[in-house]
């Protein structure tokens, strides 16, 4: 029988993206053990040891609606991600866009990019500003940015000096993130310098072994909004924490226990959410962890969800990408 996910389009689509072996990892020697044989296949190749000692390699393959090689660009990467919920939001529809991953994986290239490879979030901003002086409405729409982190289960405004946010439901069960700052944008270029100022405020933000970036979710939100204020077409930017910190469990202290277990907890809450969306009639766990009840929005009614999960290509990384590839097919998979 046809499921909502086949009668809907592309409601909920689940990607994975290579990258390729950086430079410190080819002087080290690692092999790539990723290949990428087509747009939806990847398959990762176990190096194993039989019993008598002798090598041998096991084949892990994993279908996607989009399989990214390390040749791809963020561009061709958004085009087919990003670009389908950047319509759909112009629309006045709701979106989420997801990166997955490791630390080193890629999450970050992805969403933020550099100046000479701009990312989700740029190339996002391009096509919506340009929409925006393009199209021909009866009143014009306003642009607005807000930008916070979520570590530990609580969330910080990195738009306002790391300011304490709460979330709240109000009674007809919509959530606030009380207290929040939204920036109005007029251009691309204002968007990013905003952005900007706010991924130095994620990055700055705590001393440690691991940098802050790696033990938090963050999540921006470019909205439109018409003159009299009412929302009218919004998505999501997450950059999810590092998914190693959920499955390692050799952390070397409290805090750091307690961080990886706050980030189990969400990443799996995310990924029920998600397989929710396919479901009729299910109960939605959004209330599960802090990171999917700020998004219980994009969990109901005619939202659409991209996740891409990105993977590191190096033998070494091999576990993790395993379990980021396990992941993400549980998420699509119904
Ligand atoms: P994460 O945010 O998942 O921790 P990053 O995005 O910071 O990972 O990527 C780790 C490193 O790999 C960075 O130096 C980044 O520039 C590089 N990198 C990631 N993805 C790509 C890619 N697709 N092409 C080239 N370099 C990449
Ligand atoms: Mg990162």
């Amino acid at each position: 029988a046809p499921n909502k996910k086949q009668l809907g389009g592309q409601r909920i689509s689940v990607c994975l993206r290579k990258r390729p072996l950086t430079h410190k990892e080819c002087r080290r020697g690692e092999a790539d053990v990723v290949t990428t044989p087509s747009g939806e296949c990847v398959i990762v190749h176990e190096n194993k040891e039989a019993v008598d000692l002798s090598q041998y390699k096991l084949q892990h393959k994993f279908y996607f609606d989009q399989v990214f090689g390390a040749e791809s660009s963020n561009e061709d990467v958004y085009r087919r991600t990003a670009y389908p919920l950047v319509l759909h939001m112009l629309k006045g529809g709701k979106a989420t866009c997801f990166a997955y991953g490791q630390t080193g994986a890629g999450k970050t290239h992805t969403m933020l990019g550099s100046p000479v490879r701009p990312g989700l979030y740029a190339l996002a901003a391009r096509d919506i500003f340009a929409y925006l002086s393009t199209a021909h409405m009866h009143s014009p729409l306003l642009v607005y940015v807000s930008f916070f982190e979520i570590y530990c289960g609580q969330l910080y405004d990195l738009l306002d000096h790391r300011k304490r946010l709460f979330a709240r439901e109000d009674g007809q069960k919509v959530v606030h993130i009380v207290g929040l700052r939204d920036i109005r944008v007029d251009s691309v270029s204002s968007l990013l310098e905003v952005i900007s100022q706010g991924t130095e405020e994620r990055t700055q933000g705590m001393s440690g072994v691991n940098p802050l970036s790696s033990r938090s979710h963050a999540l921006l939100q470019i909205q439109l909004r018409d003159t009299n204020q009412q929302i009218a077409g919004r998505m999501w930017f997450v950059d999810l924490a590092g998914s190693e910190r959920a499955s390692d469990t050799k952390e070397p202290d409290r805090q750091s226990r307690m961080e990886g277990a706050e980030i189990n907890q969400s990443l799996l809450a995310l990924k029920e959410c998600i397989r929710s969306l396919d479901q009729e009639q299910s109960h939605t766990p959004f209330r599960q962890s802090k990171l999917t009840q700020v998004l219980k929005d994009s969990f109901v009614g005619d939202s659409m969800t991209c996740m891409i999960a990105n993977i590191s290509p190096g033998h070494l990384a091999t576990e993790h990408t395993l379990n980021t590839l396990r992941y993400a097919d549980r998420v699509k998979e119904l």
